[in-house]
């Protein structure tokens, strides 16, 4: 098998650095969290998934992150069973030292993604951020976001142009996850929203990919944060 292509993940995360937020959105969703955490750093709530060269470098270079055992939650129920069976391959998950510890400078890219994915559409486009659906409930940032600042969208869109030029099966796993994501809003009858690389923010329909320009403060909201 042809080797990949190395990407540069001390660059990658120099060059995707910027809080998502004005505001520290942790400090918004961790009260609603009963273990006190944001969600996103609550291995209980999300496990972290790097690549296994993101992986190589982080073991190197820090003693933030560790393999994801599945035994650090009392009740490890069956969504973690089936994380671990649908981690691709090129993929492993980990476990950080927690919040209190976290050395920002070593967040995986999936942390500095998080709550967004790049979405690809059915023509196979990237064309911005999409949001990962599950967290609607509880995440703050996904239920503000007309508040995402327009420098972590470029710095985003760019991160992961630089990966898909560098490993451009990646967008693969990105359009599965899209095409979820479309079956999962069309069969509720909503459209996704979606903050385009073009820096304006959209509702997309499911059913054809169809944009239409959008005020994302009108989007309705969880109760956490009505
Ligand atoms: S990204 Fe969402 S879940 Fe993570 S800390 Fe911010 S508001 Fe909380
Ligand atoms: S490394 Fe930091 S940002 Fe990433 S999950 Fe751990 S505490 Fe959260």
């Amino acid at each position: 098998m042809d080797q990949l292509p190395q990407i540069k993940f001390r660059k990658l995360y120099d060059q995707f650095n910027q809080p998502i937020t004005e505001d520290d959105c942790g400090k918004h969703c961790a009260g609603h969290n009963p273990s006190g955490k944001p969600f996103c750093c609550d291995v209980c709530q999300a496990v972290p998934a790097v690549y296994t060269d993101e992986w190589a470098y982080l073991k190197q270079t820090t003693n933030l992150w560790r393999p994801w055992l599945g035994t650090e939650c009392a009740e490890q129920d069956q969504r973690m069973a089936e994380l671990r069976d649908s981690t691709p391959e090129n993929m492993v998950l980990l476990a950080c030292l927690g919040p209190e510890q976290c050395q920002r400078e070593y967040r995986a890219l999936s942390c500095r993604q998080f709550p967004f994915f790049p979405y690809i559409t059915e023509d196979f486009r990237f064309i911005g951020l999409a949001y990962e659906w599950h967290f609607e409930s509880t995440c703050w940032v996904i239920n503000h976001l007309n508040l995402v600042r327009p420098v972590y969208r470029q710095e985003f869109v760019a991160a992961f142009d630089y990966v898909f030029d560098q490993w451009p099966d990646e967008m693969e796993s990105y359009a599965d996850l899209s095409a979820e994501m479309r079956d999962v809003f069309g069969a509720q009858g909503r459209r996704i929203p979606i903050l385009h690389r073009n820096g304006s923010d959209y509702l997309l329909s499911p059913g054809d990919d169809r944009l239409r320009r959008a005020d994302l403060s009108r989007v309705s909201r969880s109760i956490l944060y009505r």
